[in-house]
């Protein structure tokens, strides 16, 4: 039987054995990149760009992948069992993943973006249905005479007990998001932020490139920094009144406070809940009386009622906007920055009077 050994095989085998004793003698010379998950893909290439040559980066929510309803796969498990370091949005984005964390078994270290930036709250500006609660869920409240969205359930029950429940502490229902808003990377000050704790992340697991890290996080901060200014001016440009547009679900609220547009949201924060046709009513309503020129569909959600918005107020239809995915390599929003610079230019070019 140990013919089946043949000599040069064997040879092979001793060699390779001899590698892997050589690498793990000389890890500076033998050292693999850094084995780096993201949790979606705006971060995985924020990662990427912090990272460089010194990691290889996967991501669990791919392009156009909707965050808020992922269901991890097996594969996911792998691939975070396999990693040095994870990296989150945080503020409570990825609800789906400390199970999976769990299953996984991943004992890596943990990188919250978003951590340091000033979370918006649900209760901001910029989303305004009418509502005289203080959550912007509260249009949940109509979807629990419909009883035709099951993933919901939970997630309207618990706006069914009024405003106590800003705590955000609900067990096990998955869909909440506490008190802020996830969606902090639509702000371009806050990428940067991303970016500055996503290289001291880096930094911490693999200490001989923290330098590497640092500087490249400080190139694409000032890449940041330049198109933020940019479009700053773009808006300051356009009419206070006219910029107002309406989108799936309600992503933008960083954007809005950032550069001064008013998202008016089909949708909550969250994908999970679809709204009531008094919802979608109350919207036209809205658009119309606000003469808000223009409504967005999104890479992540369905365009459906959005469109008919469109139809029914005489709006126009400015597009799709990339919310909390990434497009497809290819296509206009393949980065951070092009999806960005995409957005900014779609919603200003429907903003021009
Ligand atoms: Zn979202």
């Amino acid at each position: 039987m140990n013919d089946f050994i043949s000599a040069p095989r064997r040879r092979a085998l001793l060699a390779a054995a001899g590698l892997c004793l050589s690498a793990a003698l000389t890890p500076a010379y033998a050292a693999e990149p850094l084995k780096v998950v993201a949790s979606f893909s705006i971060l995985g290439d924020i990662v990427r760009e912090v990272g460089g040559k010194d990691v290889s980066v996967s991501t669990l929510v791919g392009p156009d992948g909707d965050a808020h309803e992922y269901e991890p796969t097996p594969a996911d498990a792998r691939k975070l069992a396999g990693a040095q370091l994870l990296v989150v949005n945080g503020l409570d984005f990825e609800a789906w993943l400390p199970r999976l964390e769990k299953a996984s078994g991943f004992a890596g270290r943990k990188v919250v973006a978003s951590e340091g930036v000033t979370p918006r709250k649900f209760a901001g500006g910029g989303h305004d249905h009418g509502h005289d609660h203080d959550h912007d869920h509260d249009h949940d409240h109509d979807h629990d005479h419909d009883h035709d969205h099951d993933h919901d359930h939970d997630h309207d029950h618990d706006h069914d007990h009024g405003k106590g429940d800003a705590d955000g502490d609900k067990g096990g229902h998955h869909h909440h998001h506490g008190d802020a808003d996830p969606h902090a990377w639509q702000n371009l000050a806050n990428g940067a932020r991303y970016a500055r704790n996503v290289a001291e992340g880096l930094a911490a697991a693999d200490p001989a490139h923290a330098d590497a890290y640092r500087q490249r996080a400080l190139a694409y901060g000032a890449r940041i920094e330049k198109l933020d200014a940019t479009i700053r001016q773009t808006f300051a440009a356009i009419p206070a009144e006219r910029r107002k547009v309406v989108t799936s679900h309600d992503a933008f609220g960083y954007f809005g406070d950032a550069y001064g547009v008013t998202f008016i949201a089909v949708a909550g924060v969250s994908t999970a809940a679809e709204p009531s046709a008094a919802d979608v009513a109350r919207i036209i309503e809205q658009v119309k009386r606000e003469r808000v020129p223009a409504v967005f569909v999104e890479n992540i959600t369905s365009p459906r009622l959005v469109q008919q918005i469109a139809r029914e107020t005489g709006a126009k239809v400015g597009g799709t906007l990339y919310s909390d995915a990434l497009s497809k390599p290819g296509q206009p929003g393949a980065t951070y920055l092009e999806m960005f610079e995409w957005n900014a230019r779609q919603l200003a070019a429907a903003l021009q009077p």
